[in-house]
């Protein structure tokens, strides 16, 4: 129930233009969110690095609706690449894109052309791209443009989410050799017909999935904060054989760091998902959805004067 608040929340431009012009939201950002800038981004990552960590970086923003935003976004990220490598920060840290943000919703062919840009810049910079996943009616245009990427760019990598019915067939899909799949549970809204609803059928198409993965040829990404899961990920891993450089686990920045830090201690590769920037009403609203705690979290931030 208030999941679907949350996650109704999330799509609304109104109250989207309230929370992000609050003062009052800056405790609760800044816990998920490294900060507004490249300057942020690229801190937060050092940290990150200098704990064992590796990184994935999201510039903060979707559904663009203009050439101009989306052109913004892909410069953006060029930026952040060329950064990125100045700073000795790549291969550690490499970048994750919402296709949406590239212009997907208005021209699929200009978010390819940017994309294209982004994955060459991510190249040259010696790390990769994940393409992120979104809303449903996106996921046959986000993995054309995959496969798309990869002719040129192989190691560029998808995420599926095990909510969607589909997601066991497309694990078989791209379980290929030098494939990177990042599979997590899910974080829209999605209506019965497409998605499973009950945590429980998420949960078991979660292991069903990462089963195909594991037992493929490709690189996992198991990118997830469940404890059961990652327990079952690390049985996997062991029962095929992956060592520490043959898949990896993924958590968001903010979300169990002690986690993160046991696994890497532990000798995993753990990679922590850092969004900054100034749009983070959208993920924001995500992050309230999936945990009732978060919004007291929340609530107790709206109340503070600091
Ligand atoms: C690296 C990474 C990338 C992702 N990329 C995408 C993407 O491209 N598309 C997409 O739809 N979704 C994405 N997600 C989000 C994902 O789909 C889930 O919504 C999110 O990870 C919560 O699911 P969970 O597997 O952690 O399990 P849950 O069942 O939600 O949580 C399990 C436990 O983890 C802890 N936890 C989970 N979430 C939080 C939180 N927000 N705050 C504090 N504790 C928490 C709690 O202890 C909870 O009991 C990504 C997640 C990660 C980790």
């Amino acid at each position: 129930m208030l999941r679907s608040v949350f996650l109704a929340a999330a799509g609304s431009s109104r109250l989207e233009r309230l929370v992000e012009s609050a003062p009052v939201s800056r405790g609760v950002v800044r816990r998920f969110v490294a900060g507004s800038g490249a300057e942020d981004a690229l801190r937060t990552s050092r940290a990150l690095a200098d704990d064992g960590l590796a990184v994935s970086l999201d510039h903060l923003g979707e559904d663009t609706e203009t050439p101009e935003q989306a052109q913004a976004v892909r410069d953006e990220y060029l930026m952040l690449l060329s950064r990125l490598r100045e700073a000795g920060l790549t291969p550690a840290a490499e970048v994750s894109v919402k296709l949406s943000a590239l212009g997907q919703k208005f021209d699929p062919a200009v978010a390819v052309e940017h994309a294209r840009a982004v994955c060459a810049a991510a190249a040259q910079a010696g790390t990769t791209v994940t393409l992120d996943a979104e809303d449903h009616t996106t996921t046959d245009s986000t993995l054309e443009i995959l496969a798309d990427l990869r002719k040129d760019h192989p190691t560029t990598g998808a995420v599926l989410q095990a909510y969607l019915r589909r997601t066991e067939a497309d694990c078989r899909e791209l379980a290929a050799s030098g494939s990177r799949v990042r599979l997590c549970k899910g974080a829209y809204a999605e209506p019965e017909s497409v998605a499973f609803q009950s945590a429980l059928d998420v949960d078991k198409s979660y292991v069903r999935c990462l089963n195909v993965l594991m037992s493929g040829d490709g690189y996992p990404m198991v990118a997830t904060h469940d404890p059961r899961l990652i327990a079952i990920a690390e049985d996997r891993a062991r029962w095929f054989d992956r060592s520490s450089d043959e898949f990896e686990f993924q958590m968001l920045y903010g979300v169990r760091p002690d986690e993160q830090a046991r696994l890497a201690a532990d000798g995993h590769t753990v990679r922590v998902y850092v969004p900054y920037g100034r749009q983070w009403y959208g993920y924001l609203m995500r992050r309230l959805a999936e945990r009732p705690a978060n919004v007291a979290f929340f609530s107790r931030a709206l109340t503070s004067r600091k």
